[in-house]
């Protein structure tokens, strides 16, 4: 047991590791390190070492749960749907506002910071206001503007943006990072440009156009 090589040593902890071969070279420095971890763990004594598998209650990992967990209908594990699976969480308040619980429509749609990036995005592509009720409407392109030949960069814009939704709420939630929206929406702008054109080679989407009036593009003419 991890545990059995574990010394008190004052405040700190010191190791007595058991060797086959004693370690040499870099792997010193990769000790090292881990033991520095290790000063601020908490070693309970008496049981075996093992793994825990948080999501499950017994606490046992199996491909079997993982795959109904994925399979689930709310895949994104947004705090509300982590909390109704047993995680211990200070709150279910959405990271970014502080003000609602956080939904998968509440993440990607109905927070402030959502709305003011969706407006932002609509604006940019000449389209008036966001009309999502729910999640699938975004997904089914309903609010596609109406030259049908744009309709694809459209459906790849709407895709982007929630996928950026959801980078920008982990880097909050986990390095404290916070974006403001129109960082966003540049960022959206040129991820999604880069994703259209490595794509389709073929069409011919020029940066400015994709910029100032993507809403107009037409590739046969
Ligand atoms: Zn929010």
């Amino acid at each position: 047991m991890v545990a059995d090589r574990i010394f008190k040593d004052g405040a700190a902890l010191s190791f007595r590791w058991q060797w086959a071969r004693d370690p040499t070279g870099k792997t010193c420095g990769e000790l090292q390190q881990l033991q520095d971890r290790l000063q601020s763990f908490l070693f309970a004594g008496g049981a075996s070492d093992s793994w825990t598998w948080i999501l499950q209650g017994n606490g046992i990992f199996t491909t079997q749960a993982l795959t109904t967990l994925v399979n689930e209908r709310n895949r994104i594990p947004v705090h509300v749907e982590i909390d109704k699976r047993g995680v211990d969480l200070d709150s279910v308040r959405c990271p970014m506002c502080n003000n609602d619980s956080e939904t998968v429509e509440h993440a990607t749609l109905t927070c402030p910071f959502a709305k003011d990036l969706w407006s932002r995005i609509f604006h940019w592509w000449n389209g008036g206001t966001p009309q999502y009720s729910n999640l699938e409407d975004m997904f089914q392109g309903k609010t596609c503007p109406s030259n049908t030949n744009a309709s694809k960069l459209w459906q790849a814009t709407e895709w982007v943006t929630g996928y950026m939704l959801w980078r920008i709420r982990n880097l909050k939630v986990f390095e404290g990072k916070m974006w403001n929206a129109p960082m966003v929406l540049s960022e959206i702008q040129a991820k999604s440009f880069l994703w259209i054109t490595s794509r389709s080679e073929n069409l011919h989407l020029d940066w400015n156009t994709w910029l100032l009036h993507p809403s107009t593009f037409d590739d046969h003419g």
